[in-house]
């Protein structure tokens, strides 16, 4: 079983893919991730253009996924191309394409009144609310809120979102691979309906 998870800034993606992976035992394939664990010279040179805040190479990011790749596979922050959609149907078969439905005013919302754990970077919104406000239920770290998470910058993600997004969805949807949920939900809601979603393609 391989999944794409995508979703805007916001909507709870990592919390689903965590729920998911652990619920499946997929191996979590994020670019992003791989790059912070670091390791190898491939991880070491993702997480350089991280830090500098650059696009890596399509080639490198590739390279990346290949060598982690499991047998059961979510994919998550990837692919971010047609590019690599196209290199990607070369190496696995993609069996589900979730999207966490979000409107932009909703997305907007959300970002701005998200707060992150100092401590494990947690995160808590309206949708995913502390048990005591201002303490981290995992950890019991401070909440505070995010420096990204200004109006302007959570314009120019959510425009990017869109940029990478939709091309992606209309190279799948032939295939009849995507399934939207509605990511408007409770965590426990959304995380049930990927679940029916899941289920009703294996
Ligand atoms: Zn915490």
């Amino acid at each position: 079983m391989n999944i794409i998870l995508l979703g805007p800034p916001g909507s709870g993606k990592g919390t689903q893919a965590e729920l998911l992976y652990q619920k499946y035992g997929l191996t979590h394939i994020s670019p992003g991730e791989l790059g912070r664990r670091g390791g190898d010279e491939l991880a070491k040179k993702m997480l350089t253009y991280m830090r500098k805040g650059e696009l890596a190479p399509s080639m490198l990011v590739m390279k990346l996924v290949q060598k982690n790749l499991g047998e059961h596979n979510l994919f998550d922050g990837f692919p971010r191309s047609l590019d690599q959609a196209e290199e990607l149907d070369q190496n696995v078969v993609i069996d589900l394409v979730l999207e966490l439905g979000l409107s932009d005013p909703e997305v907007i919302k959300r970002l701005s009144s998200r707060l992150e754990c100092m401590k494990c970077k947690a995160s808590y919104g309206p949708a995913h609310k502390p048990k005591k406000a201002g303490v981290c239920d995992l950890c019991g770290g401070e909440l505070v809120k995010r420096k990204d998470d200004t109006p302007e910058l959570i314009r120019k993600r959510l425009e990017t979102y869109h940029d990478e997004t939709e091309p992606l969805l209309e190279y799948y949807r032939p295939r009849n691979l995507v399934y939207t949920v509605n990511g408007n939900n409770t965590v426990k809601e959304v995380f049930k309906e990927i679940v029916r979603a899941v289920e009703a393609r294996s």
